[in-house]
């Protein structure tokens, strides 16, 4: 949903003056980190949108969220939000906001209504040539990535007099992300991944236009533990124990020694193709098993690594660095096939990207 044009201040100014209304140029050379401002359309009193059980504000924030955490851990520059919780923001305090924090540019992130289909953006009819660079490198990212979740419509690169973008003092682009009263696009809006996979575009538009396309390495980890919901499952062979002060968390798993497949798998979802350091927890003791086989699943077949539970529990010990293919499945996998005497014990899992 649209901002409703109701200050025309630039404009007036700008007509008084009898210069064509244009936002002011950001500066290219960053004398600090770029900053980065997102505003997430809405909120508070004001829902913006709502259809198919579905809030504007709710969608915005959540999407605006994610693209600040992409941002910040992918790329060097400074993030400030016009609201980062379900709280009315005028439309003057956001532009007044980011145009007193000196932002290098300026992305409002909102919903359509109105019974269409798809994604379409936004920038001011006579903006800057830097505020097209910033249109240009947003919009097609934007819809790539949410083209890699489901079908989305391309309705273009529009210009409007939205006060987001006339007020700004910076580029500033405005994103309607799908329509909520459209039942194909609010199924997609329901997904944690479409929401994720806009965040993830808006992000790669904002790191192109800035000249940040080269990343720093990904950061990526994760602890899986046996209590973790959806993402450990072993056999009813495997009893649970709080014995060990030595465990993760609340309990740990054990069980007994047996020549039979019934392992206790740790899932994890690798978020890209590449190498991955897979360590493990367990609590020590004198009765657990000499040689527990850890299956990892790697992109070149599994690897067995055989760990010794009667010593260093309590710590993360690296199973070592493999090579992990992208997806959501089992990664690593303590097998109870071992001829070493003493309790195989399944406690949590860390993958972390190196
Ligand atoms: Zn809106």
């Amino acid at each position: 949903m649209r901002d409703n044009p109701t200050l025309r201040r630039r404009t007036l100014l700008a007509a008084i003056a009898g210069a064509a209304a244009v936002p002011v140029v950001a500066s290219p050379a960053w004398a600090a980190l770029p900053k980065v401002y997102i505003d997430p359309g809405h909120g508070g009193t004001d829902p913006g949108a709502v259809g198919n059980g579905l809030q504007e504000k709710a969608l915005t924030l959540d999407i605006s969220l994610q693209l600040r955490s992409i941002l910040l851990a992918n790329w060097g520059v400074d993030v400030r939000m016009s609201r980062t919780t379900d709280i009315t923001r005028s439309l003057a305090y956001r532009t007044d906001d980011a145009n007193a924090w000196g932002a290098n540019l300026l992305v409002s992130v909102h919903i359509n209504s109105g019974g269409g289909t798809g994604f379409e953006s936004y920038r001011y009819p006579t903006a800057s040539g830097a505020t097209v660079n910033l249109h240009n490198a947003l919009h097609p990212r934007v819809i790539a990535a949410q083209r890699t979740i489901g079908s989305v419509t391309d309705r273009g690169l529009k210009t409007a007099n939205f006060h987001m973008l006339r007020e700004a003092a910076m580029p500033s682009v405005l994103t309607e992300n799908l329509f909520i009263d459209t039942l194909a696009d609010a199924n997609l809006l329901k997904r944690a991944d479409f929401i994720t996979a806009t965040a993830r575009g808006h992000a790669q538009g904002i790191a192109a236009y800035l000249g940040l396309s080269t990343p720093n390495p990904p950061t990526f980890s994760v602890i899986v533990d046996n209590a973790t919901a959806g993402r450990f499952t072993a056999s009813t062979n495997w009893g649970t124990s709080s014995y060990s002060a030595q465990r993760y968390g609340a309990d740990y798993r054990f069980a007994n020694p047996t020549p039979a497949s019934d392992a206790a798998w740790f899932k994890v979802n690798i978020p890209a193709a590449g190498n991955y350091r897979v360590e493990v927890r367990y609590p020590a003791d004198a009765g657990y098993s000499s040689s527990a086989p850890h299956v990892v699943v790697t992109s070149a077949g599994n690897r067995t690594v055989n760990v010794d539970q009667r010593s260093n529990g309590g710590a993360w010990r690296s199973l070592g660095d493999f090579p992990l293919a992208a997806g959501d499945r089992n990664v690593v996998g303590v097998s109870r096939w071992t001829s070493a005497t003493g309790y195989v014990v399944a406690d949590a899992v860390r993958v972390t990207r190196v």
